[in-house]
């Protein structure tokens, strides 16, 4: 009897053990940073493509001006064109040529902004993209977030109830055992070994048949170890603890 609750002692520390490694390094955890990392990437690139296009939207209102100035020109050229009757040959072909001069201005220009449309429109394809993409890894952060969150309060749960578990283990069985164990816990994670088909499982060496035999009717520790031995299901039977 006292040997089974020593061992669930064990098991309990094993337990306590495990799951403050795995508070510690948590795979979820890993993968939350890997998405967080993703979501400030797409963030600054939806910055990056904002300022962007913020810049290729003023460089368009300086072109805009620049039509309607070159367009106002041309207006007034051809005013004076229709307008004038007093204009000679010279005068007129001067005004032709500074007309012509202007509209291939003013094409060159048009060609530049319509560039610059296309090259807007392309930033805004990005931005809808990646606004996509964003937003399906702000949803996987939080859904992951929350079953880490309650992962995690479950396992402090669990973590929180072993102390008082354990002082009550520890209060039903016989102190020279329990400080043996502890003696031996500073060698050992486990000072209580399952004897499993004769060979204890802490070292793994095979036992005296005179202590398989011994396991039926008192503590005994491992000749080769030290380890505390427990009968395992094929000593069980037989064995009185
Ligand atoms: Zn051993």
């Amino acid at each position: 009897m006292a040997l089974k609750i020593l061992w669930q002692i064990q098991e309990t520390e094993k337990l306590q053990f495990r799951l403050e490694k795995q508070l510690k390094e948590d795979e979820v955890a890993k993968k939350l940073r890997d998405i967080k990392h993703k979501i400030i990437n797409m963030q600054e690139r939806v910055k990056g493509i904002k300022d962007k296009d913020n810049n290729l939207k003023h460089k368009g209102d300086i072109l805009e001006q620049e039509i309607a100035g070159l367009n106002q020109e041309i207006k007034s050229i051809n005013e004076r064109l229709y307008t004038d009757k007093n204009t000679n040959f010279k005068e007129l072909s001067a005004h032709t040529k500074q007309l012509d001069k202007i509209k291939t201005q003013r094409e060159e220009v048009e060609n530049k902004y319509l560039g610059l449309l296309e090259q807007r429109e392309d930033l805004l394809n990005e931005f809808k993209k990646i606004k996509v993409e964003l937003k399906s890894a702000q949803e996987e952060f939080k859904k992951l977030h929350k079953t880490y969150e309650n992962k995690r309060a479950n396992i402090r749960k669990v973590l929180e109830s072993i102390p008082t578990a354990r002082s009550e283990l520890i209060e039903s069985i016989d102190k020279k055992l329990w400080l043996k164990y502890l003696e031996l816990k500073k060698k050992y994670p486990d000072p209580l070994s399952r004897v499993d088909k004769g060979i204890c499982s802490g070292c793994h060496i095979g036992l005296y048949t005179d202590e398989i035999n011994r396991l039926k009717k008192e503590i005994v520790f491992c000749s080769h170890c030290g380890r505390i031995l427990i009968p395992g299901n094929s000593e069980e039977n037989q064995s009185a603890c």
